[in-house]
């Protein structure tokens, strides 16, 4: 039988392929964004008790109500933006799922998004999938920044939506308040939406600030904005995320989602709901990550490696432009086999394999790993 591909184009994601070339060389795993350390003991407890108090069949399929509840409280109290727990927030399968959902909800054959990149790997066959024209637009080298008037002259009639990322995977990097200004004047008198990943919103460095599309109401208005708890409570394989958007935007949300996945593990929501009482936790989550950056930091210092700039995120990107002038992907798979570092190629975040001639590395992991994996780069 002929399958016609509707993803011609889309391999198996890089995520995927360094993770097992990792595993097959025995190497470490710096390439995929997940912890190797543990979920909180108290956070496991939860969970234990919600499955064994009976919360073990379907959820509602917006999520269930004190989760909802609790996260429209802490966003108030975070962003100051106000989200109805009953009809604006849904809980999600992660914020892959939420992403999947909020593009499936708006964009219709023929739209046009706007993807900065280098942008999350699911982002563009989202858009495909849905018969949307992704319109790309690239974060200006070394800095990492975006020029805005690149992105209004990206704009046109068809424009239907723009995805943004900050803090920033692969990047490292965040919006400030005067790129907010700058994206609010250009759509200002636009019917785009936005679709704001906002995951590593808890991962920010040197006291800097997250710009939640959720604080400018002008952005709010026409925004979905998603978050995951995977990478705020070292829960990745969990896959619980949320969408926050104003009614409209989320009753197209709902009609997805609920055939998307209906609703999302019971327990987990629970479990989670109670334990963001303690807001210490992630509040305090960017002092861990920051230390764990200034050690990577540190600990490579002595390399041939050269560090840009990390201001969020647990992802470091090194140049390695001293070391040898091999694609991103060539050296990042030699690294791995040769080496015993494995990294992400950056070049698979742009449609055109734009190749800077760096790697992200992930520093989400024990001081021993982070350790072992720099003196292995050290040696390079
Ligand atoms: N967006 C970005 C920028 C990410 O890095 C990730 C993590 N893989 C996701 C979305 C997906 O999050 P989740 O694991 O909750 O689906
Ligand atoms: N977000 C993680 C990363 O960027 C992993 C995502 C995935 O495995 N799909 O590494």
């Amino acid at each position: 039988m002929k399958i016609s591909s509707k993803l011609p184009d889309v391999g198996v994601t890089i995520f995927t392929v360094m993770s097992k070339l990792s595993s097959d060389c025995n190497a470490i795993n710096l390439s995929q964004g997940f912890p190797d350390f543990e979920v909180h003991p108290d956070l496991l407890s939860l969970v234990n008790k919600y499955m064994r108090s009976g919360h073990n069949q379907y959820a509602p399929m917006q999520g269930v109500p004190v989760l909802r509840e609790k996260i429209a409280e802490k966003v108030f109290e975070l962003y100051q933006a106000r989200y109805d727990p009953d009809t604006e927030i849904t809980v999600t399968s992660g914020a892959t799922e939420a992403l999947f959902a909020a593009i499936s909800a708006v964009v219709q054959r023929g739209d046009e998004v706007i993807v900065l990149e280098p942008a999350f790997d699911s982002y563009v066959p989202a858009i495909l999938l849905n018969g949307g024209v992704p319109v790309y637009v690239k974060y200006k080298f070394p800095e990492y920044h975006i020029d805005w008037n690149d992105v209004e002259l990206a704009l046109s009639s068809k424009t239907r939506l723009i995805i943004l990322n900050s803090p920033n995977n692969p990047t490292g990097t965040l919006f400030s308040a005067q790129d907010i200004a700058a994206l609010s004047n250009i759509l200002r008198d636009t019917e785009v939406l936005v679709l704001s990943d906002e995951v590593y919103e808890h991962i920010i460095f040197d006291g800097l600030k997250h710009e939640s599309m959720s604080c400018h109401p002008e952005l709010a208005e026409r925004s979905f904005v998603i978050s995951s708890f995977g990478k705020t409570y070292h829960t990745t394989g969990w896959k619980i995320g949320y969408c926050l958007a104003p009614l409209p935007l989320s009753k197209e949300f709902q009609k997805v989602h609920q055939f998307l996945t209906f609703a999302s593990n019971t327990p987990i929501q629970y479990a989670y709901a109670e334990f963001m009482e303690n807001k210490e936790i992630y509040l305090n989550l960017f002092e861990f990550y920051q230390k764990k950056r200034d050690r990577f930091l540190n600990l490579i210092q002595p390399s041939a490696f050269k560090a840009m700039p990390c201001q969020g995120t647990y992802f470091q990107m090194l140049s390695y432009s001293e070391i040898t002038d091999e694609s991103d992907v060539e050296f990042a798979k030699r690294l791995t086999i040769e080496h015993g570092v494995a990294a992400i190629p950056p070049s698979v975040f742009y449609h055109d394999q734009n190749d800077n001639k760096v790697l992200r590395f992930c520093f989400a992991k024990k001081d021993e790993t982070l350790e072992r994996a720099a003196e292995k780069l050290c040696k390079i």
